[in-house]
């Protein structure tokens, strides 16, 4: 701040001119006296003896400047005229008391002069400076002015700054676009935004002009005890965010919601729709229960019946089952609610009030069309349109219906029934999603009912199965146990024959023609022939029949290749075959001798029989540590590939004509092959048509093996 105002004036600053600068204003008043004797001296002709005219104003001007240069120019006055225009005589003395007197006039009235003018210059000076005080002061006042002008201006830019930054805050608060509430400490509505204000005009509670400043718990008294109210309590109490999750019927929405507790005590709240990822965690859940549901039991009246008991109280507050019968009529399979006493009623309300199966909408139509059916916002106008029955209308009212869907049980058969889902007291508003997901329950249930009935369908086919086999066995152990009376019970005569027809051959009744003997070996050679028929048959029997008992033991193969050998060989020869038996040293099998033997000469019986003369038979066995293997090779006729299963059934023979010749009925290899399993063997083939037969039986090996 400058402390000279830039005015002062030079005398001010220059001590010359200043307070000090007494002989500037000295010099001036002896100038102005000297100035005044001059210009006295100049115009006394025309002053008329008024000498000391000039000298008044010499003296006005120097009092002007002081009273000491008043003084001065007095003086000088006085005695200039004195000295220059009174006596002429004595320039000193005073002559006469005129002048005397007019001497004193002066001197007394320029005093005076001096003394005002040097008064008035005082005041002059005093009021100069308190103008310059006052303009100093006025100086200091603008720049206080100025000062709190600039402080002025730096407020109103924080201002600016402040509002700028508010509505900067308030626009992001206003482009959340979830609902949000902000609470004061005394729960008062401090803000709310204008998707919140949606959720509170949906709600069923009074909505007062304006929510801002009422208390919460004033208004809605009834939430206190709601998880809602519990929770921001808790939130408000403990000074913690606390999230929870809420659903608002009247919109079917279902919300996250969070409370975050604010620096000034209060408490801010915001929803998060999550309507769409709980529907799809709704129905995900559902669905695996269901399917879980479903194919838990085949009973599906029971699951349909649990699967209308799960949906309750969650996604219906009422679930039915209706089941389409044969006659075209639909039957109540379940009821559903809560409440088992609603249920009695529903029930009994159902059997009086069956539904109209010509009905244009609703269950019928449902069942007609297979499409389901929704009904988000049922009106009074809408139930005393279903009924013309005015008791059942004032009993459907009482069930306060909000919506209701039908969904078709459906099966890759057509629609098998109706699935009812109703949304009363909880107010639950349906929409597409819950539309979707009754129709995808009604898909699976309408596939466990066709599970069912498919799985029921086989019950009984199998039971019948169970019933034929069983006959079928009880027919084949009559039909073994008659083969093996009729075998036993035919060998007896057989034998007699044979008895008989050697008695003849041995001349024990007299002796025997030539022509006699060549037809008794015929009859021998046919009851041979008979008895090994019967033979098989026999063996067939008791094998199905599980009657033959087998001997295990550790065998030599060459011992029984030993036994085999000559009950073969007339046959080989007899037929012109070329034969040949070999066997590796030492090997041992672990069989029942005697069955082993029966299969080979089996073998080697059908090789001879199915080979023709000049062709050759061999049997070969051979062991490794775990098996002996019997080899049976022929040059005959050979088998089909596709044939060479067959012939190991019962009764098999692949060239059954009467012109073939061949002895046999087809159980030989049928009971070599069972005998073979039993003995923890096998049998099998290897055969090219037109080339031969090798048949290899395969029997554990006695351990330990040795060479
Ligand atoms: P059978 O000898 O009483 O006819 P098998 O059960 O022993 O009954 O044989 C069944 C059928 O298998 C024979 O009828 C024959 O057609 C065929 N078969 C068996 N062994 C041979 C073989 N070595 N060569 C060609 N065919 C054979």
């Amino acid at each position: 701040m400058n402390e000279h105002p830039a005015h002062t004036s030079l005398f001010r600053r220059s001590p010359m001119f200043g307070r000090g600068g007494w002989l500037i204003r000295y010099a001036a008043a002896v100038g102005a006296s000297a100035a005044a004797l001059l210009l006295t001296t100049l115009t006394k002709p025309y002053l008329g003896g008024r000498d000391f005219t000039f000298s008044y104003a010499a003296v006005a001007i120097s009092g002007a400047l002081g009273l000491g240069p008043g003084i001065v120019a007095t003086l000088l006055g006085v005695a200039g005229v004195d000295y220059f225009f009174l006596s002429t005589s004595d320039h000193v003395a005073i002559s006469n008391s005129a002048d005397f007197l007019s001497l004193t006039v002066f001197m007394l009235v320029a005093l005076l002069i001096s003394g005002l003018a040097s008064r008035l210059r005082r005041a002059g000076l005093v009021a100069k400076e308190k103008r310059q005080e006052a303009e100093r002061l006025s100086g200091e006042l603008e720049e206080h002015a100025s000062a709190l002008a600039d402080q002025a201006q730096e407020l109103e830019d924080k201002a600016v700054e402040l509002a700028r930054a508010e509505a900067f805050n308030r626009a992001i608060v206003e482009s959340y676009g979830e609902p949000m509430v902000v609470h004061d400490s005394e729960w008062r509505f401090q803000y709310i935004n204008e998707p919140a204000m949606g959720i509170f005009r949906t709600s069923r509670h009074h909505l007062p002009e304006s929510l801002i400043g009422e208390k919460l718990w004033d208004l809605y008294p009834d939430i206190v005890a709601h998880p809602f109210g519990i929770n921001l309590k808790r939130s408000m109490d403990e000074r913690t965010p606390v999230s929870f999750e809420a659903y608002y019927p009247e919109s079917g929405q279902w919300s996250d919601l969070t409370c975050y507790p604010l620096p000034n005590g209060g408490l801010m709240t915001v929803w998060k729709n999550v309507t769409e990822r709980h529907q799809a965690d709704e129905s995900r859940r559902y669905l695996s229960e269901v399917s879980a549901l479903l194919g838990k039991s085949l009973d599906y009246e029971k699951t349909l019946s649990d699967l209308a008991r799960m949906v309750i109280p969650d996604l219906a507050d009422w679930c039915r089952v209706d089941m389409l019968q044969e006659d075209g009529t639909l039957d109540l399979l379940a009821v559903t609610h809560v409440d088992p006493e609603k249920v009695k009623w529903a029930k009994a309300l159902a059997r009086k009030y069956p539904p109209d199966i010509s009905a244009p909408v609703g269950m019928p139509n449902v069942l007609r069309t297979g499409i389901a059916e929704i009904y988000p916002d049922i009106t009074e106008e809408m139930l005393a349109s279903g009924t013309s029955d005015p008791e059942y209308l004032s009993l459907l009212k009482t069930v306060q219906f909000r919506g209701v869907i039908m969904a078709p049980i459906v099966s890759t058969h057509g629609v098998l029934g109706v699935l009812t889902l109703v949304s009363a007291e909880s107010r639950r508003r349906y929409g597409e999603k819950e539309l979707a997901l009754a129709v995808e329950l009604g898909r699976r249930a309408g596939i466990a009912v066709e599970n069912a009935q498919v799985h029921r369908a086989e019950k009984v086919a199998r039971a019948a199965a169970v019933e034929a086999q069983k006959a079928a066995e009880e027919a084949n152990a009559a039909k073994s146990q008659f083969l093996a009376f009729m075998s036993h019970e035919l060998r007896t005569p057989l034998n007699a024959i044979a008895g008989y027809v050697d008695l003849i051959l041995a001349g024990v009744h007299g002796p025997v023609a030539d022509a006699q003997r060549e037809a008794l070996e015929r009859v021998k050679r046919s009851q041979r022939a008979l008895l090994g028929l019967i033979n098989d048959v026999l063996n067939f029997a008791r094998l199905d029949a599980g009657h033959v008992e087998l001997d295990i033991s550790d065998v030599p193969v060459r011992d029984i290749l030993a036994d085999v050998e000559p009950l073969v060989v007339p046959q080989l020869e007899e037929k012109g075959l070329e034969y040949g038996f070999s066997c590796e040293n030492g090997a041992l099998v672990r069989a029942d001798q005697d069955k082993t033997q029966q299969i080979l000469l089996n073998l080697i019986s059908n090789a001879i029989k199915f080979t023709d003369r000049g062709g050759s038979v061999t049997v070969h066995c051979e062991g490794d540590a775990k098996t002996v293997q019997f080899a049976v090779t022929d040059t005959g006729a050979g088998i089909a590939p596709e044939k060479q299963n067959a012939i190991f059934e019962p009764f098999v023979q692949l060239d059954r004509t009467l012109k073939s010749g061949h002895q046999g009925i087809g159980l030989g290899l049928a009971i070599s092959r069972d005998l073979a399993l039993q003995m923890n063997g096998k049998l099998s083939v290897e055969s090219e048509v037109g080339k031969g037969c090798r048949f290899v039986l395969t029997l554990p090996a006695a351990s330990p093996y040795s060479d």
